[in-house]
């Protein structure tokens, strides 16, 4: 379940109102009537159900702007979030414009971001991202826990479950985004997996759960989210440095593939297929695979994000849109152990560049980039 409030489709005489008020039908003096003596209730925060109104459903309670112009002429419905009201404009009653509550207001999501890097990342956006930023996480608790501590922080980041290896919780979030924003402006691909060295779990099993969250969950992410992504958007898909020394394990004739120019999307997802395929018969060794499930599941995501540059040069070339893949270096976390030199924020930091890449930028795109550098691939 989202940590989202749902509210109920409005009753036939409220739809009808709102179509009413949305034509422009209800005249001015009407819908002032109504309002006069009436303060507008508190409204919810973005990340909370709407409080219970007294005398009914606090989320059919409806509001409308009270200045009127013709195109502010919207109604306002309690229980939906509106993280825009936090910043006070000043066309309507409600101290903003209509228009930027519904899709004016830049966004950015994270995935996996209750921790290590996606939650540094959150953090960074938070301060440098002009919109609303969604910290999201599989599980609601962790997701909260990690709200909460943003903002202690005095950050104000919102909150979206999403689990990348679950088709429907990627396709709530997707038609949240597209009814409440209307696309999306920055998408950074973090969640991933990655088995202990010391994991005992057969290297088939392995394979199977590495492949399913950081290649496919990722890829279903990108199927669902990249047709939203609107002009001048940018996409940071999370892989690894394991990508290219996994690359080079690989046989002649497999690095020649994903080296490739032209290989699709199918064409991967095959190949994929073929190496968790291949280590349940124990013979990925012989088909020229490296031995290492968190290495391929990475190869895929570099090669994935390739091709996805590749298509929006072909379909989408006037909207400027930058996608890159991306190591953020070897870091602390419970991924890769207290070990590794890099804290959580200096892993933030290429994820962060390439998220933010300024609009008149021209790459950038369909790179593998660490340390804010392009690597060759
Ligand atoms: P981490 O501390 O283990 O965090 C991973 C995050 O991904 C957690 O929030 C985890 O959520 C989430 N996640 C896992 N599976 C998910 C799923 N199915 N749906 C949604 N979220 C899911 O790891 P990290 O070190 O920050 O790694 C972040 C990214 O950087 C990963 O893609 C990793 O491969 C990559 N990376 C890390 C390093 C490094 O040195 N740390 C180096 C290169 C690349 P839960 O808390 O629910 O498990």
């Amino acid at each position: 379940m989202t940590g989202e409030y749902h509210f109920p489709p409005a009753p036939d005489s409220l739809q009808r109102e709102r179509e009413s008020i949305d034509g422009h039908a209800i005249p001015r003096k009407t819908h002032l009537a109504k309002r006069k003596n009436k303060p507008p209730l508190p409204l919810p925060s973005p990340t909370r159900p709407a409080p219970a109104a007294a005398g009914g459903g606090a989320a059919r309670r409806h509001f409308r702007c009270a200045r009127l112009p013709p195109r502010c002429a919207q109604l306002l419905l309690v229980g939906r979030p509106f993280p825009a009201l936090r910043s006070a404009g000043s066309d309507c009653c409600f101290g903003i414009h209509p228009e930027k509550i519904m899709s004016n207001v830049p966004v950015a999501v994270v995935t996996g971001s209750n921790k290590g890097i996606g939650l540094a990342i959150v953090r960074d956006l938070c301060k440098q991202f002009k919109g609303d930023v969604y910290l999201t996480a599989r599980d609601p608790a962790r997701g909260q826990e990690a709200v909460a501590k943003l903002q202690e922080e005095g950050l104000h980041p919102l909150f979206h479950q999403l689990d990348i290896d679950d088709l429907q919780s990627i396709r709530v979030l997707r038609d949240f985004l597209k009814e409440k924003y209307g696309g999306l402006n920055v998408l950074v691909n973090n969640a991933g997996i990655a088995f202990k060295v010391s994991d005992r779990t057969p290297f088939a099993v392995q394979a199977e759960v590495t492949l399913k969250t950081n290649f496919f969950g990722t890829r279903n992410i990108c199927t669902e989210l990249l047709p939203l992504i609107k002009p001048y958007g940018r996409v940071v898909n999370v892989s690894s440095m394991v990508s290219i020394s996994a690359l080079g394990g690989c046989s002649q004739e497999l690095q020649k593939k994903f080296r490739s120019d032209t290989i699709t999307e199918d064409e991967l997802v095959e190949l994929m297929t073929k190496f968790v395929e291949d280590t349940k018969k124990s013979v990925h060794e012989k088909e020229g695979w490296p031995n290492t499930a968190y290495g391929v599941s990475k190869i895929g995501v570099t090669v994935l994000s390739r091709i996805q540059a590749r298509m929006l040069n072909e379909k989408r070339k006037g909207d400027h849109i930058l996608l890159n893949a991306c190591c953020p270096g070897w870091v602390r976390t419970d991924m890769a152990g207290p070990k590794a030199p890099k804290s959580p924020e200096e892993g933030a930091e290429t994820p962060v560049y390439l998220a933010l890449l300024p609009s008149d930028a021209d790459g950038p795109h369909g790179q593998f980039v660490s340390e804010k550098t392009v690597r060759t691939w």
